[in-house]
């Protein structure tokens, strides 16, 4: 039985102009962009550049309406797209743009004609880089405990408090940040969501040393930051789905963080450990050993089940599926599928993979970085622990309620 699945002429087509235009337009000097530990100022520029240029073509966001910056793209060619940018070693937003992919859906379903105007475009077409300001010192997975207020004064809201583990290096544009707007109202009726420029006065960014600093990849980790609002005074147009409705804005947020949207991809280092462990040094190979070919195999499976619970969501999502537990299964797969490919890949690579030294370290200190990573991505984004939560929830575990899946549309 062959299982290859063939292009057809229009979708050979669409990947021939993708692959023609990525080789034109990546930047000189752009690293391969594998989780690359320290992502200099020059690179994170470099790849804004790049996120420019997609953001021209329609393809930083592909699925994004036309008129908003996105591509409006057919699913096969998202599909497609997706599939030339990974082989090329990054996927997109080519940068940490969180704040931009949670926002844009979200912004979408709850946001007025004028917040689509003027927020989507540029993040769509790559001008503006947003962060997504959620967690508290103490409201991390009980976000309907969050205590930063922004009080209405004139034209303004009058920002005060404090997120953390948040952002990225090299600052942000926008933050996408939810916020206490009457603290007399019950939980749940008493936030909104604000879209706050970073350049206002008396917001403070201070970089947090975690096990993760030194790496910004595609796993939403790397720098983390604190950052302190001190009467910070944000245009009251820029408040979108409505004061005290942000618990209703904050299930679609939600629904696409915990992975309802699906995704796109392989994680790219996966093909990279396979190159690395065929490549012979001193006429052996990784991959002569019999248990190390076992263990590739078995990761290879593990990143590859991973991919298609995404691309099952994406198709949902993206079809107007009905959709219930979908998004925190993937995305609890995801996480202990990291923990584990880190695992399989410290097995196999031995000592190599806990080195980051530029000589030694295999693909470029990634797979150090993966290990790294591998811990740290168990939290962001609802933790293991909250998937679970959320997914028996979904399936009418432990409440008389079903919840439902956030609004995506
Ligand atoms: C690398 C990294 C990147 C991050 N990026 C961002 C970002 O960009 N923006 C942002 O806003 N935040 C970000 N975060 C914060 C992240 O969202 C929180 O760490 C996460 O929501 C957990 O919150 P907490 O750390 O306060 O832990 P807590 O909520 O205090 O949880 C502590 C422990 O208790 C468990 N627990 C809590 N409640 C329950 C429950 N009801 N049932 C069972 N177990 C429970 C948790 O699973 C966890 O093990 C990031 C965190 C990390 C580590």
């Amino acid at each position: 039985m062959d299982f290859a699945i063939e292009d057809s002429d229009d979708q050979r087509a669409f990947r021939a102009v993708v692959r023609d235009w990525l080789e034109k337009n990546i930047p000189d000097g752009m690293e391969h962009t594998i989780d690359t530990g320290d992502l200099t100022l020059e690179q994170y520029q470099l790849r804004r550049e790049l996120g420019r240029r997609l953001g021209a073509q329609g393809w930083l966001y592909p699925t994004m309406p036309k008129k908003y910056g996105g591509g409006d793209l057919p699913i096969e060619h998202v599909v497609i797209l997706h599939d030339e940018i990974g082989r090329a070693g990054f996927s997109i937003p080519p940068y940490y743009d969180a704040g931009g992919r949670m926002s844009a859906p979200t912004i979408l379903v709850w946001g007025s004609e004028e917040h689509k105007d003027r927020f989507l475009p540029p993040i769509c077409k790559g001008e503006v880089r947003t962060w997504q300001l959620l967690t508290e010192p103490g409201a991390g997975s009980d976000l309907a405990g969050v205590k930063t207020t922004a009080k209405r004064d004139g034209d303004d809201y009058v920002v005060n408090g404090q997120k953390v583990f948040v952002g990225s290096s090299h600052g942000a544009d926008y933050s996408w940040t939810i916020v206490v707007t009457d603290p007399d109202a019950k939980r749940h009726e008493n936030v909104s969501w604000l879209m706050i420029p970073m350049d206002l006065p008396g917001i403070s960014v201070v970089p947090l040393d975690l096990l993760t600093a030194g790496g910004e990849g595609g796993s939403g980790s790397g720098v983390k930051n604190t950052v302190f609002f001190d009467d910070v005074r944000v245009p009251a147009e820029y408040l979108v789905g409505g004061e005290n409705n942000g618990w209703k804005v904050a299930t679609t947020h939600l629904e696409v963080e915990h992975g309802g949207a699906g995704r796109f991809g392989d994680r790219a280092i996966i093909a990279e450990f396979i190159e690395f462990c065929r490549e012979r040094h001193d006429g052996h190979a990784i991959v002569d050993s019999e248990s190390a070919r076992e263990k590739l195999v078995d990761l290879y499976i593990e990143s590859q089940i991973t991919r298609l619970f995404a691309m099952r969501n994406y198709w949902l999502a993206h079809t107007g599926q009905p959709r219930s537990y979908e998004g925190s299964q993937y995305s609890l797969r995801r996480k202990l599928s990291g923990l584990d490919i880190s695992e399989k890949m410290l097995d196999i690579a031995g000592p190599y993979a806990l080195i980051k030294d530029e000589k030694w370290a295999p693909l470029n200190n990634a797979i150090e970085l993966f290990q790294r990573e591998g811990i740290t991505a168990l939290h962001p984004g609802a933790t293991t622990d909250i998937q679970r939560v959320v997914m028996a929830r979904r399936i009418g575990i432990g409440r008389s309620e079903v919840e439902k899946a956030g609004k995506m549309r």
